[in-house]
């Protein structure tokens, strides 16, 4: 009987498992084991690069990649995962309900922007989590030029000050000049609950930060929580009120909701905690990665974090690992010790980390090529070439 592996999601984590698992099974000439990926388009939505302009271009297609490595494509929407008949429901592209067996299943659906409570957010604030919600962005504020001068107009708030909201915020000043002009009085602010701006990061990290924020003109406002957002502007819980008409919200992620139709332990995010051959813990025919699983990288305590370069590389072992257990070869444990960091600080260059400690290694023009490196070429999907992606797809190939 042929064998099923179905991986659900095709981001990092998603495209990287099927290419992995397809170089396994190619590697061990098995025909019996088909590999199939469900997503709702045949394209990598490059997601990092969402605070960047022209973000409805920021995709790479992937059918011709999956034709050449031997990966099947359905384009769907996953509704529900059945646990006790190995079967998942999507919606496909002509939104008829259907449903797949599957004898591994590797979940990779990734994340997405937290609910909040905060009043107005949903109404009237921005985002840059999805492609179509930052390219809404995008097209807001290239349009305030139409709307008159004013200082609610001139004014971008960004709530949150973790890496998405400084990397967006960094961005926004010159921006702003293009759009409305050298002479325009222009405002940027980021609204940080925590005491300090970057409180997560190391102090040298944050230093780098505060020295990009004071050149670009970006301000900090911290200690600071959000009240209310409504058309006009933002209040604070201190009653401080700023006028804009451009809120941009960046706080709190969450994993995709299909994590909850596997009764397994979860972390605060709703990440499904994974053993070392990144299966979920009490399923061995199920595996997580990605932003939806919650991984130990090394025997120090560190865990992957939703990042693409944790992503990709969990996506390489879990595809590996699935494949692996249908072919009955030894799996591979995940490990990832390095861990690095690379911020855009917009015009004034940008700062790249290395270690969980945060040392900076590289700062303003030098660190800002090697972002421009990481972003339009090293974490795109390889060519639409068998032997080149397959040699990419092996977990033990070189990575950051
Ligand atoms: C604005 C922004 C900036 C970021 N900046 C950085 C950065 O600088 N560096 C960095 O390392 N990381 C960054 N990240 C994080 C990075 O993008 C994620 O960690 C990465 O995309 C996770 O990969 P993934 O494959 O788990 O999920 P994703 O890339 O999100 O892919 C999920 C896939 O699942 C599909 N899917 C979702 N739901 C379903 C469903 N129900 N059925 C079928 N398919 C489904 C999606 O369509 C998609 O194909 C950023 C993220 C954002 C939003």
């Amino acid at each position: 009987m042929r064998k099923h592996i179905v991986i659900l999601g095709a981001g990092f984590s998603g495209m990287w498992s099927a290419l992995s698992a397809a170089r396994l099974v190619d590697l061990h000439q098995q025909e019996g084991i088909d590999i199939t990926v469900i997503a709702p388009q045949p394209e990598l939505r490059v997601r990092p690069r969402f605070y960047e302009t022209q973000v409805t271009s920021l995709t790479a297609p992937l059918q011709p990649l999956f034709n050449a490595t031997g990966v099947n494509f359905i384009q769907g929407t996953v509704s529900d995962i059945c646990i006790e008949n190995k079967e998942v429901t999507f919606h496909n592209a002509t939104n008829n309900k259907q449903h797949l067996h599957y004898d591994r299943l590797i979940l990779a659906t990734g994340s997405n922007l937290r609910h909040t409570f905060v009043a107005g957010v949903e109404q009237h604030a921005f985002n840059l989590d999805q492609i179509e919600s930052a390219a809404l962005l995008e097209q807001h504020i290239n349009g305030l030029a139409q709307h008159a001068q004013s200082v609610a107009r001139n004014t971008i708030v960004v709530c949150g000050g973790g890496f998405t909201g400084i990397e967006m915020a960094m961005e926004l000043p010159a921006r702003l000049r293009n759009i409305l002009g050298d002479e325009a009085k222009t405002r940027v602010v980021v609204v940080e609950r925590g005491p300090v701006p970057g409180a997560r990061y190391s102090q040298a990290l944050r230093d780098v930060i505060m020295q990009a924020s004071t050149e670009l003109g970006v301000e900090w406002l911290v200690n600071a929580q959000v009240e209310q957002i409504d058309a006009q502007g933002i209040t604070l819980k201190d009653g401080q009120r700023i006028a804009s008409k451009t809120v941009i919200w960046t706080v709190g992620v969450q994993a995709s909701a299909l994590t909850a139709h596997i009764p397994a332990p979860r972390d605060a995010q709703g990440r499904l905690h994974v053993n070392h051959r990144l299966q979920v813990e009490g399923y061995e025919d199920i595996y997580a990665t990605g932003d939806v699983a919650y991984a130990a990288t090394d025997d120090k305590g560190n865990h992957a974090l939703m990042t693409c370069q944790h992503a990709i590389l969990l996506g390489k072992f879990a595809g590996n690992n699935a494949a692996a257990s249908l072919l009955s070869v030894e799996p591979l444990p995940y490990r990832q010790e390095n861990y690095v960091t690379c911020l855009d600080l917009g015009a004034w260059g940008a700062v790249y980390t290395e270690g969980w400690d945060q040392q900076v290694k590289l700062t303003r023009a030098k660190a800002k090529k090697l972002k421009l490196s990481i972003t339009s070429e090293l974490i795109y999907p390889p060519k639409a070439e068998k032997a080149a992606a397959f040699e990419m797809a092996d977990p033990l190939a070189p990575f950051v």
